[in-house]
């Protein structure tokens, strides 16, 4: 039964983001592309970076956690029309914004959480601050977490979300077969969530289309609870190089924010460990 704890972890959240794999994923490739200065904080906390990057799909007591971690962009007419402030969102929708998702705000949010542990001094706080930040902007590349059809409910193709976050990610994804580019220091960096939720958003039509594809090359017809092999070959012939695309992404995202976030504290040298 050596399947089963994944199966009740995917069961536990299956709308709420990349699954624990994925999300450890961006952890890794992130650290893998910090200069020097900002990565020695790390140093014997890379484990911790990964371990607490799906934390924030376990607050679900908080009823304002759900919308975190997502944005829909229909709700707002589209890309183009996505606001920049909570008072302009407030003003398109009143109090039905945040509902609709704020993951460019939490973003921004968790990154100042970051810059204020760097300068605090505290590695301990920076590689939590560091996972909890991963993960928003792991799910800011998950196409699915920007579009009201989150789940494909709107289309008869329920269960694609985990079928894309999860079911391909645990099947073919290793974080050693990746590559992440150096991150770069940004001037700009704090607005950036808003490009990667809209570049995300265009990949959904086609994220979509090749499900339907794989369903019909396959037995089942997609009416089938459980999909077949030949569903995933099929599907992950088409769409693997987008799940790849978007972690890659996200771990180069995430390692931007952390170098960026360094700067802006003043690029502090990591404290020394003092001796055993
Ligand atoms: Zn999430």
């Amino acid at each position: 039964m050596k399947t089963l704890p994944l199966l009740i972890l995917l069961a536990a959240s299956p709308l709420w983001s990349w699954g624990d794999k994925g999300h450890r994923t961006v952890s890794t490739l992130a650290l893998r592309s910090l200069p020097e200065g900002p990565r020695a904080w790390f140093a014997g906390r890379e484990a911790e970076v990964c371990d607490h990057a799906s934390d924030p799909d376990h607050w679900k007591q908080d009823r304002k956690e759900g919308p975190r971690h997502f944005m829909d962009l229909e709700a707002y007419g589209g890309p183009a029309q996505m606001p920049r402030t909570l008072e302009e969102a407030q003003t398109k929708l009143g109090g039905d914004y945040y509902r609709r998702g704020v993951v460019p705000w939490i973003v921004q949010d968790r990154w100042r959480d970051l810059v204020d542990a760097f300068r605090e001094g505290d590695p301990a706080k920076v590689a939590f601050a560091s996972a909890i930040l991963g993960h928003y902007i792991g799910d800011a590349h998950v196409p699915l977490h920007t579009t009201e059809n989150h789940d494909g409910q709107l289309t008869n193709q329920r269960g694609i979300h985990s079928r894309w976050e999860s079911g391909l990610v645990e099947r073919h994804i290793a974080a050693e077969d990746l590559t992440v580019l150096p991150a770069q220091p940004d001037k700009a960096f704090f607005y950036r969530p808003w490009d990667w939720v809209k570049a995300s958003h265009a990949l959904v039509p086609q994220l979509l289309e090749d499900d339907r594809d794989a369903d019909r090359s396959t037995p089942l017809g997609g009416r089938g609870k459980t999909r077949t092999a030949a569903y995933w070959m099929i599907f992950w012939s088409k769409q693997g190089p987008v799940v790849k695309q978007q972690l890659q992404l996200a771990g180069q995202h995430l390692g931007d924010a952390i170098l960026n976030a360094w700067i802006v504290a003043g690029k502090p040298a990591a404290p020394v460990k003092p001796a055993p």
